[in-house]
């Protein structure tokens, strides 16, 4: 893991030790001997992380990070604060200027590397979600999450094996979440699939269970891998840390617990993980933008060709059949001629309503292109593909199609070719290229009809 490093401090001394340990690890260090400097190289490169000191001669270290924070090009940079003195009230106002994380003069060699891998790793996934996010933006799908977002309530797993930490911590916390307590590690982890929390803070006080296993378990399960975690555990055991922040713990706090501190540290995390939350929703609609249709909301010709191969495959593989059918409305030229493209458009609107009305959940329903509509029909032989499709055909002429545009009601009737998987050697484009040559065939012989291609 390569990233690019902003050491900032007053006293050369301090930075070029902090440079020369992280040089050694191969980071990439840019150094700044006050705020004012440290700000102008954030603006104009791209930086990973920043260490910072608090106490420097004009702005302080808590200003520094409050500024980056406001600032929506630098906001995203995990900033970690180094304090001189372990002070609980530095962590606490450093958290509230938008801090990521503490580490204590002098600076601890394995908490160092690990707080400073840990948030490159994290920042790594904001940065993939922002760029996808980003590239939707781009392409005018939408706007880009806000970071700067109110905080909404967080929902929180306690996991404690012990009654008067529960109570103390579910005190503690009351205020800015929602608490659900748990002390068997292995029921927390049920819970923490079956819901949805927003961080999960596993107190390391079992007396015959390793909490770090439970750590590993969240961070292997599907439904749980993004929630953060925040071990609480003893002083003075680093190596346990390093190992818990290598398994995927996201953050740790030390006993005896200060209340705001974990306040702190907990806001910190349900705040990163909304904003998480909101680019992979946004990521997954544009997903959902790239493979819909516009006008019909039916998947597109992209999506089909990629699924059609899936379903060939699985179909293939357990010895089932599978059926296509391809629909193409007559005579529609007339109807943009005759009314407008947006009467047009209005009947291939209609039009793929009744698609889907006509065909099971199971089936895949596409625009192909322009009045072209395949439908593909998994675990259907030839007989009853060829029932689905007269079905079709009937539900199409059967009603009027109403065309608010021209204030009328337009006669409608389409094309239909049908065609079956082979159980050897088939493709998707052999499958659809037969039943596009039944379709033709349908055409020639006087449209409004289903024509199966031969077997
Ligand atoms: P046939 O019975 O042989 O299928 O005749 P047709 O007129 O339906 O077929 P043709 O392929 O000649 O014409 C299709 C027309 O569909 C031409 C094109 O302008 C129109 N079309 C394609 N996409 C759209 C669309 O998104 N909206 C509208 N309104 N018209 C479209
Ligand atoms: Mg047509
Ligand atoms: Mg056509």
């Amino acid at each position: 893991m390569t990233a690019r490093i902003l050491v900032v401090d007053d006293v050369p001394a301090n930075v070029k030790l902090l440079e020369a340990r992280l040089v050694a690890e191969y980071f990439d260090v840019l150094t700044a001997g006050d705020g004012h400097a440290a700000l102008a190289t954030c603006e104009k490169t791209p930086v990973d992380l920043v260490l910072l000191d608090i106490m420097m001669p004009g702005m302080d270290g808590f200003e520094v990070c409050e500024r980056l924070k406001a600032n929506s090009r630098t906001a995203h940079i995990p900033v970690v604060m180094i304090t001189a003195l372990d002070q609980p009230s530095d962590r606490v106002r450093g958290l509230k200027a938008g801090a990521d994380d503490f580490l204590t003069k002098p600076v601890n060699d394995l908490q160092l590397m690990s707080r400073v891998k840990s948030l490159v790793r994290l920042k790594n996934v904001s940065d993939e979600l922002r760029l996808r996010a980003q590239t939707a933006q781009t392409i005018g799908l939408q706007e880009l999450p806000r970071v700067d977002r109110p905080d909404e309530p967080g929902s929180v797993l306690l996991v404690d094996g012990r009654a008067s930490s529960q109570e103390r911590l579910t005190r503690a916390l009351k205020p800015i979440a929602d608490v659900a307590v748990i002390s068997d590690p292995q029921a927390a982890l049920f819970e923490a699939a079956e819901s949805s929390f927003d961080l999960i803070i596993v107190n390391a006080n079992f007396d015959d269970y390793d909490p770090l296993r439970l750590c590993s378990q969240l961070r292997s399960l599907e439904r749980t891998r993004f929630i953060p975690i925040l071990l609480v555990t003893e002083q003075g055991n680093d190596e346990r840390i390093v190992r818990a922040l290598e398994l995927g713990v996201t953050d740790y706090i030390m006993r005896p617990v200060d209340p705001n501190e974990l306040v702190a540290r907990s806001l910190t995390q349900i705040r990163r993980k909304h904003c998480n939350d909101r680019l992979r929703a946004s990521v997954q609609q544009t997903i959902e933008l790239a493979v819909t249709d516009d006008l019909t909301g039916l998947h597109n010709r992209r999506y089909l060709e990629n699924h059609l191969k899936l379903l060939i495959d699985r179909a293939t593989t357990r010895g089932r059949p599978l059926s296509i059918c391809i629909t193409d409305i007559d005579r529609f030229k007339r109807v943009n001629d005759t009314h407008g493209h947006d009467a047009g458009d209005d009947v291939l609107r209609e039009f793929a309503n009744r698609v889907r009305a006509t065909v099971r959940g199971a089936d895949l329903a596409c625009r192909f292109g322009g009045e072209e509509f395949v439908v593909v029909m998994p675990d259907t032989p030839p007989e009853m593909a060829a029932i689905v499709a007269e079905r079709l055909r009937l539900a199409v002429e059967s009603r009027g199609f109403d065309i608010p545009q021209a204030a009328t009601v337009l006669n409608v009737t389409a094309s239909l070719g049908i065609a079956t998987l082979r159980p050897h050697g088939d493709t998707a484009e052999a499958l659809l290229k037969r039943a596009d040559m039944a379709l033709y065939q349908a055409k020639n012989g006087g449209r409004n009809r289903v024509v199966a291609a031969a077997a």
